[in-house]
């Protein structure tokens, strides 16, 4: 008996009859020096490295090796009704007669030419000889077309085995295997080399477990048609209308490919319509062969419809919206897709009313055959749902169940995206290694380091595809080229064996779900560590902050500029004891440091950019990576908060981990380097000094004093001495939010009348008392007017409201809430 790859065969319900009668044939007559592989794969994606133009789809049938005798290749045709005639080989379908053109030749020419092609690369070089096999009917005695015998040696031989051959196929293959030896002049082979190479066309975990070989036996293993999926292309054929629908990776696409053929096949003219671009270059790559195949994307479809209708103004945005659509109609009306006798949609979810109402009208005594998942629907999109269709076609839909082409662990993730209201099956074993959800500190970086490991573990780059939303894009120099960068939107219905998202914090459990379900072999995401931490990503977030939060944590304060800034030890000399302003030796700047109290920070911060100061690096416990510059520009009370943005990197030229501005990039962009000479401002510090004593020892000072000081250093003092009474973090949550830097003054002045009024148990005020107290508590601010001042404390409340912080009780007064004000709130 032979040895037989894979050793189960093909069931007898994979139809037609040939293969399994072939399989079963080879197996009992030919002797355990013959090895056969069966269905050898051509839908894996190792095929289309260096076969880009042709069809991914396709198999060698059967592929025998022999030590002696060399390598064959035979394609199977079945059926009992094969003709031949100029135009070549054919069959008559036993139910309607109807004629179906068939090309064995070559189907089997290109995939021997992709298999010696795919060995020469890794160095191996081998000569297949090629066979056609009909076992159902005879050819003997016919005349054969060219192409399928030889005439060239002095023995004349046909590549043709038939019915006549079953009962002695042994001879017949040594007859022709012997015949190719000496036509091809191939070398013999050791039992050695033929394990090797078996191993190397069907890797298994044993020879070889890297990520090579299991995307290569994913791909044979997981990527071919299910009896499910073949059971449902017979039924299409016969139908005149159909709606399929099912979870990614169930096989939509591959049957609409092979409807589509099998309708060519039978001289139909089809249209094939799909939503996206990329899907329809797909699609007409897998159809180039098949001429009664025409696959437009929607958008294509309209441009020709404009043409056939001879309208040239095609390139405005309101054509693409709406005036497509429009030529759409008349073109159909016009008789546009008369041409066609079936119409084939991928993707029909996302094709709008309008459009399946012209459609349906231009194929109304036609064939229709949708492909939908209701579950890949983008928010932008104008889509239809399966119960739409099923209505206007008058069908019930039909849900495959059987998801095969992810791996198992992302298959089972996406319920956590959208959950199917029906059972999906997939058989594949759980690997824990397929899907891969890190959190990391920086995307970009982890995403550079992750394509590192994988080109060092000898995974192709055309195997690989980096996805993210449109809306976040990705530096095409961050990734090698050859492997692609796409947005999820446009690469829905396509694969890759490894897809890598980077994700956004605004991605929606749709876009997540469209971009898991396109690996074949793993998925990988990356998430911010930060954006994890502070709830984005939705459930996904939520379950891994829950599964892994000291991860999580960790992993986000790395990225913090606080964080860093502690790592780098950047030298810092503290020079006052209540303002957090640092001179660094190692930048020879000021810093202005985060921690310690952040509402004083805030206003402190206000005052520097308001009085005469050297430059100033500021950052907020939030900041990450980043900081702003506090310039020597003084600005007035009514500008905005504005300062040069500069970020944490490390200095080739100095060395250190420094501030690099944001606007330049050359190497002026060290603020260190750019700076060396500067020295600590001794005027400068003598008048901070004077404050940072009125703060530590207020009652040395007379009231009259303290009403002249700068209001900002006032509303510090209050703020400081009444800090235990409000809720710190919600406080300086509405001064960041407010960018005037008056507007920062007015939330302070509020808040401390807030926590005066609540220490007298009054806990309602009204903006105008507001206003007219503080106005009585710093004099500076009268040089303000009272009605520009009283203006600028209502927005405060404003502010204070939309953070839920106080509400608003009637005729202008507002009362606290107890999350702003409290005895126990200091956090
Ligand atoms: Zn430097």
């Amino acid at each position: 008996m032979a040895i037989m790859y894979p050793d189960f065969g093909p069931k007898d319900n994979d139809s037609p009859v040939a293969e399994p009668l072939i399989y079963s044939l080879l197996k009992e007559q030919l002797g355990d020096d013959f090895h056969v592989i069966h269905s050898l794969p051509w839908l894996s994606s190792f095929v289309m490295d260096f076969h880009e133009s042709s069809s991914p789809i396709g198999e060698i049938d059967f592929l025998i090796l022999h030590e002696e005798l060399g390598i064959l290749a035979i394609e199977a045709k079945g059926g009992k009704r094969i003709r031949h005639d100029k135009n070549g080989f054919y069959y008559l379908r036993n139910s309607d007669d109807s004629v179906a053109r068939i090309n064995p030749l070559h189907q089997l020419r290109r995939g021997v030419f992709a298999i010696q092609k795919w060995l020469k690369e890794k160095g191996i070089t081998v000569k297949i000889g090629a066979a056609y096999y009909f076992p159902e009917i005879s050819t003997e005695s016919k005349s054969l077309p060219f192409g399928y015998f030889n005439t060239s040696t002095s023995k004349p031989i046909s590549y043709i085995i038939d019915i006549n051959h079953n009962s002695n196929l042994r001879d017949r293959i040594i007859e022709i295997m012997t015949f190719f030896r000496g036509y091809l002049n191939a070398n013999k082979m050791s039992h050695g080399q033929i394990l090797q190479l078996i191993n190397m066309i069907l890797p298994t975990e044993d020879y070889a477990p890297c990520w090579l070989s299991r995307i290569n036996n994913d791909n044979y293993l997981w990527l071919r048609l299910t009896p499910e999926q073949k059971n449902c292309v017979e039924e299409i054929l016969v139908s005149q209308r159909y709606v399929l629908n099912g979870w990614p990776g169930s096989g939509k696409t591959l049957i609409a490919v092979q409807v589509a053929r099998a309708l060519s096949e039978r001289g139909e003219k089809s249209l094939v319509v799909t939503f996206n671009r990329l899907m329809a270059e797909k699609l007409e790559k897998e159809l180039a062969e098949h001429p009664g195949c025409h696959v437009r994307n929607i958008h294509a479809l309209c441009r020709d419809a404009a043409g056939f209708i001879k309208n040239e103004n095609t390139f405005s945005r309101e054509w693409m919206e709406e005036g497509a659509f429009e030529d759409l109609k008349l073109g159909i009306d016009e008789g546009f897709l008369d041409g066609y006798d079936n119409l084939i949609v991928d993707e029909g979810q996302v094709i709008r009313e309008q459009v399946w109402d012209m459609f349906i009208g231009a194929f109304n005594t036609k064939k229709i055959v949708v492909m939908c998942d209701a579950f890949q629907v983008l928010e932008y999109e104008k889509s239809v749902d399966i119960s739409y269709l099923e209505s206007v076609l008058s069908v019930s839909a039909f849900t495959l169940t059987n998801s095969l082409r992810m791996p198992k662990q992302v298959c089972d993730r996406l319920r956590l995206f959208n959950k199917p209201n029906y059972a999906v099956h997939n058989p594949r074993a759980v690997e824990q290694d397929t899907l891969l959800e890190r959190v990391v500190p920086n995307q970009q970086d982890a995403l550079i380091r992750l394509l590192d490991q994988l080109i060092s573990d000898n995974i192709p780059l055309s195997y690989i595809t980096v996805l993210t939303p449109t809306y976040m894009s990705i530096s095409t120099e961050l990734v090698p080229q050859g492997v692609s960068v796409e947005s999820i939107g446009r690469f829905r219905g396509l694969e890759k064996p490894i897809v890598i998202i980077v994700a956004d914090k605004r991605m929606s459990e749709v876009e997540f779900f469209c971009g898991y379900s396109r690996a074949t072999s793993k998925c990988i995401v990356l998430l911010d560590a930060f954006d994890v931490k502070n709830g984005a990503y939705g459930r996904l977030g939520a379950d891994i902050y829950q599964a892994s939060s000291a991860h999580v944590e960790q992993e986000a304060s790395k990225s913090l500029t606080s964080q860093i800034v502690k790592t780098a030890d950047i030298q810092t000399v503290p020079l006052f004891s209540t303002l957090p302003l640092y001179w660094s030796e190692s930048w020879h700047a000021y810093v202005l440091m985060s921690g310690g109290h952040s509402v004083t920070r805030a206003l402190f911060e206000a005052y520097l950019a308001t009085h005469s100061s050297p430059k100033i690096f500021t950052w907020s416990e939030v900041s990450r990576k980043t900081l702003s510059l506090i310039s020597e520009e003084v600005r007035e009370l009514d500008d905005n908060m504005n300062h040069e943005n500069y970020e944490l990197k490390g200095c080739l030229t100095c060395g250190g981990v420094t501030p690099h501005s944001m606007i330049y990039s050359d190497d002026t962009s060290c603020y260190k380097c750019c700076h060396y000479s500067q020295v600590r401002d001794e005027s400068f510090e003598a008048a901070l000094h004077d404050i940072d004593m009125l703060l530590k020892t207020p009652h040395s000072y007379t009231p009259a004093d303290r009403k002249q000081v700068d209001p900002f250093i006032y509303a510090i003092g209050g703020l400081v001495r009444f800090s235990k009474k409000y809720n710190t973090k919600a406080v300086s949550f509405s001064l960041a939010s407010q960018s005037k830097i008056i507007g920062k003054l007015a939330i302070a002045f509020v808040i401390l009348y807030f926590v005066i009024s609540s220490n007298r148990g009054k806990y309602t005020v009204k903006v105008s008392e507001v206003t007219k107290e503080a106005m009585a508590w710093n004099s500076v601010l009268n040089d303000l007017t009272f009605n520009s001042w009283q203006g600028h404390v209502n927005d405060a409340f404003n502010v204070l409201q939309r953070h839920q912080l106080i509400t608003f009780v009637g005729s202008g007064m507002r009362s606290f809430d107890s999350r702003l004000i409290s005895e126990q709130s200091n956090t």
